[in-house]
Parts: C-alpha cells; sequence; structure tokens
C-alpha cells in the first residue's frame, strides 16, 4: 500500500498551511529570500540535457522579447524528483496575444482557462500568461460561494505560483540560469514528499473541488503523504465534487484508472468521500465505509482485486479504453442489480435494460462517447459467454469478431487474475482468437447466414 494512504497515523501537523511559510531551508540559494522575493536556489537535482529543447525555444524567445518565461508545474516537480515529466509547460508574463504574435505556430484555446499551445512536429508546449487570484464578481457571486467558474485574471509570477494547487506544483524553474524559484515551500515539500494545497486548503478546495481528485492522483502516483489540514479539507469538501462539470470530474477518474495506482487511488477516494459522489452505484454496492457485514465486505474487496488485477494490467503497458474502464467499475453492480430483480441468468434486452439504468446515468452526465456506454453495457454481459465452453448453438467466430470480444476477453482476463481461476479458459480463447484472426470473410458470411437461420427457426 502507499505510503501516501497512511493518513490515520502519519501525518504532518507541524506545519501551518500558509503559503508563506517553509523558507526555513539552509540557504544554499543564490539570493536570500524577503518578503514577496521568493526562494531562489540552483536546480542542482535537474540534468539541463534533460529539458525540452523546444520549451527551452520558446522560453528564450519570450526572454528575448523582454518578458518573463519559466518552466512551469508537474515538469519542474518531476525532474526534481528524478521522474521524467509528462509534458514541459510554460508561464510568462506575456499576455496571449503577445506570445501568439512572436509565435507562427501559436493557437489560443481554453475559455476557463485561456492559453496559447505552440505546435512543433511531434508535441506542443502549452504556453500560459501568469495568473492572479480571480475577479469576484465573474466567480460565485455569494462570499461563501468560492468555485471558480473563469480564471483569466493575468498578474505576476508570484500570484501565479500562488494561485497554482499543490506547493509541490507550484516551483518555477528558470532555464537561462538553471535555477528554481519557489514562492510557496515547494521545495521543502518536495523533499519531505508531502502534499499540501498552497494556501488555507478549506479555501484551495472550495475554489475547485476537483483538486481533491488531483491531490489523490499526485499522493498515490508520487507516493506522497497528504498533509493533514489538506486531507481534512478533502473530506469536508468531498461533497462539493457534485457541483463541478462532470465531464472534468469523469476525466480525472479515468486517469486515476489508468494511473497504474488506482487501487490505491480508489480506496483514499472512498475514504474520503469522493467515490460516494462521483460514483454512488459502485460506493453503495461496496457497503458503508466500516462494515461488519461479510456479504458487504466480499463485494468490497472483489472491486479492490478487480483495481489491484487493472494496475498490474497497466503497469505491464495496457492501455484500457474508456469503455473496458467503465466495464471494470460496473460489472459487479449490474450483476447483483440484476440478482435483485430476480434475474438469475438474464438474456441480453433484460441485461441491457439495468445496465443502462447503472451505466448511462454517469457516461451522459461525464459527456463521453455513446459508442463507451453502449460497450461498456455489452462486455460485462459477454463474461457469461466467454465463461461457456463453445457449442453448437454458440458460434465463437461471429462472437470473436463482434466489436466488443476484445474488451470483453480483457474483463474477462482481469477477473481472472483477480480471483487467480480460470487461465485455461483464457488460453482457450487467446488460441482461437489467433486462429479467428485468419478466418476470410466467406467463412464469416457462411457464419452469418446459419446463425441467421437458425434464428429464424427458433
Ligand atoms: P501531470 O504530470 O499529470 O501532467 P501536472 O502537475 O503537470 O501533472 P497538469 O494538469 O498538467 O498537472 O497541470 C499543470 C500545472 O497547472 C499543475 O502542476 C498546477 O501547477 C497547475 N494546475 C493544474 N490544474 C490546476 C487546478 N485545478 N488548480 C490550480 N492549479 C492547477
Ligand atoms: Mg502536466
Amino acid at each position: 500500500m502507499p505510503r501516501s494512504n497512511d493518513h490515520d497515523d502519519d501525518h504532518d501537523s507541524s506545519r501551518a498551511t500558509s503559503p508563506r511559510r517553509g523558507r526555513g531551508r539552509a540557504q544554499t540559494s543564490q539570493a536570500a529570500p524577503s518578503k514577496n522575493q521568493p526562494l531562489v536556489v540552483r536546480a542542482e537535482a535537474i540534468d539541463p540535457a534533460a529539458l525540452d529543447q523546444d520549451a527551452l525555444r520558446v522560453i528564450s524567445r519570450l526572454v528575448r522579447q523582454g518578458h518573463e518565461a519559466y518552466l512551469v508545474g508537474g515538469c519542474v516537480r518531476d525532474l526534481m524528483i528524478g521522474r521524467k515529466p509528462k509534458d514541459f509547460d510554460v508561464a510568462t508574463s506575456a499576455n496571449p496575444r503577445q506570445v501568439k504574435r512572436l509565435f507562427r505556430n501559436g493557437r489560443v484555446i481554453g475559455r476557463r482557462f485561456r492559453l496559447v499551445q505552440i505546435h512543433y512536429s511531434g508535441h506542443i508546449i502549452e504556453t500560459a500568461t501568469f495568473r492572479r487570484e480571480p475577479d469576484p464578481t465573474t466567480n460565485g457571486s455569494a462570499l461563501d460561494d468560492l468555485l471558480i467558474v473563469e480564471d483569466n485574471d493575468y498578474g505576476t509570477a508570484e500570484e501565479d505560483a500562488l494561485r497554482r494547487d499543490f506547493t509541490v506544483n507550484g516551483l518555477f524553474l528558470d532555464p537561462t540560469e538553471h535555477r528554481i524559484l519557489d514562492y510557496v515551500g515547494g521545495l521543502d515539500d518536495l523533499e519531505a514528499r508531502l502534499l499540501r494545497t498552497i494556501g488555507d486548503p478549506l479555501v484551495r478546495l472550495a475554489e475547485d473541488p476537483v483538486r481533491i481528485l488531483r491531490a489523490i492522483k499526485f499522493a498515490t502516483r508520487l507516493g506522497f503523504r497528504i498533509e493533514e489540514g489538506t486531507w481534512e479539507a478533502m473530506r469536508q469538501h468531498a461533497p462539493e465534487l457534485a457541483r463541478s462539470a462532470p465531464p472534468r470530474v469523469m476525466e480525472e477518474v479515468l486517469r486515476l484508472l489508468r494511473s497504474g495506482s488506482a487501487l490505491g487511488a480508489f480506496r483514499m477516494m472512498r475514504k474520503c468521500g469522493a467515490l460516494a459522489v462521483v460514483l454512488p452505484a459502485l460506493d453503495e454496492h461496496m457497503g458503508p465505509l466500516e462494515s461488519s457485514s461479510p456479504e458487504e465486505n466480499e463485494r468490497k474487496e472483489r472491486v479492490w482485486r478487480l483495481l489491484e488485477a487493472l494496475d498490474a494490467d497497466v503497469q505491464r503497458g495496457g492501455q484500457p479504453s474508456n469503455a473496458l474502464l467503465l466495464a471494470v467499475l460496473f460489472h459487479d453492480v449490474v450483476e447483483r442489480a440484476c440478482e435483485l430483480e430476480g434475474l438469475e441468468n438474464p438474456t441480453g434486452v433484460e441485461w441491457t435494460e439495468v445496465a443502462c439504468d447503472v451505466i448511462d446515468p454517469v457516461v451522459t452526465e461525464a459527456r463521453l462517447a455513446r459508442r463507451d456506454c453502449v460497450r461498456a453495457r455489452a462486455v460485462p454481459f459477454q463474461q457469461r459467454r466467454l465463461a461457456q465452453a463453445p457449442n453448437r448453438r454458440f458460434r465463437p467466430l461471429l462472437f470473436m469478431a463482434s466489436e466488443e470480444f476484445e474488451e470483453a476477453l480483457q474483463l474477462f482476463r482481469l477477473r481472472t487474475a483477480a480471483w487467480g481461476q480460470g487461465w485455461d479458459v483464457v488460453e482457450g480463447w487467446l488460441e482461437r482468437f489467433e486462429a479467428a484472426k485468419a478466418a476470410t470473410a466467406e467463412e464469416l458470411a457462411v457464419e452469418r447466414r446459419r446463425s441467421r437461420r437458425r434464428r429464424r427457426k427458433r
């Protein structure tokens, strides 16, 4: 279990949550921090060769034109702890129009958060203008309503750092001098492997409850502990996730599922109350948090084991589709809903009706593709067919040619890995599938004709 899950007995309550704390680090800096001055240290932990050449090009052009520009966010955090960054983001004092004017390959995107994407062959450098505290009149109108709906007020580097979510995500790397600028105490927290919001966690999570899921993502991915005040605020504000845009919420949930640490992340989501808000059907299926019912505990254990199998698959390089992930989440939920309706052996139509009730609201709210929804309903249903030996009435060639077959077999394989039973069945299907790939269009047409004839007779 990742270190970051141990909230009950392993937390840090010794430090205040003010972004202005954490400057007590040894003065290895080139410039001593004073009021409104960042802590500045040489970026010794970072190999200059690990920096992205296109991002460096963007920064050097902006600086030559008299603007301030730094590498920011996840790339600085990852480089500091020896991980390979997913992407390189730039923050600058230049406004989007000025950036756009300097780069013919730049495109302005985003409404809630406007930025310029600078396109290079193969990848994009996102270049955002420094933000400041948003104007309250464009956001929540009541004093107690902090939810940010738009974040396009420009500011200074310091204001920008203070608007970011977690201290370890608030560091700036100035590549021209190869130094780190720390306005938020991120260096200390990186060293302590601690995830902490910048500023008051109650305010920062109320502004954007999706930060709760982001905290879980970073803590589980990096193996960081969540600071106590941040964790308490996560518990308090979890219900507020219902106010965030469902597509954003679902995007984070799918990221967690694909992270390779979905088990830790989902355990944490459940513990802080986020799972009950974002996937209520799954949370209910697992019973109350401290249930003493063996049946509920068994249902919960099945979910955990399936997520564990999913993690192992992702860690081996698997790239699960949205439909497969939804099927992983809802297979048992739909099975149980069928049982509760007295459908021991549901037909395809009966199954689809029950699955629609469970899966469709999630997919519709999150604006996922209809195609994902249809497959997410079909994939769990096909599990029975996979468990059944081929016979005269069941023509595996057609089944294997169906759109959802591969995902159905992937779910079957994950379930097999979770329970440790049924590998012979998986092997059998893999062999059959290999052989079926060689089937000609004519053979498939014959199978289809036979199947139609049999259906007519019935
Ligand atoms: P990853 O490695 O997953 O890309 P990241 O830290 O780069 O992690 P992004 O979602 O790419 O995360 O965002 C880039 C940076 O923008 C973050 O590091 C953080 O500083 C800031 N940021 C992103 N989302 C938010 C948010 N909801 N609230 C405040 N700051 C945010
Ligand atoms: Mg990123």
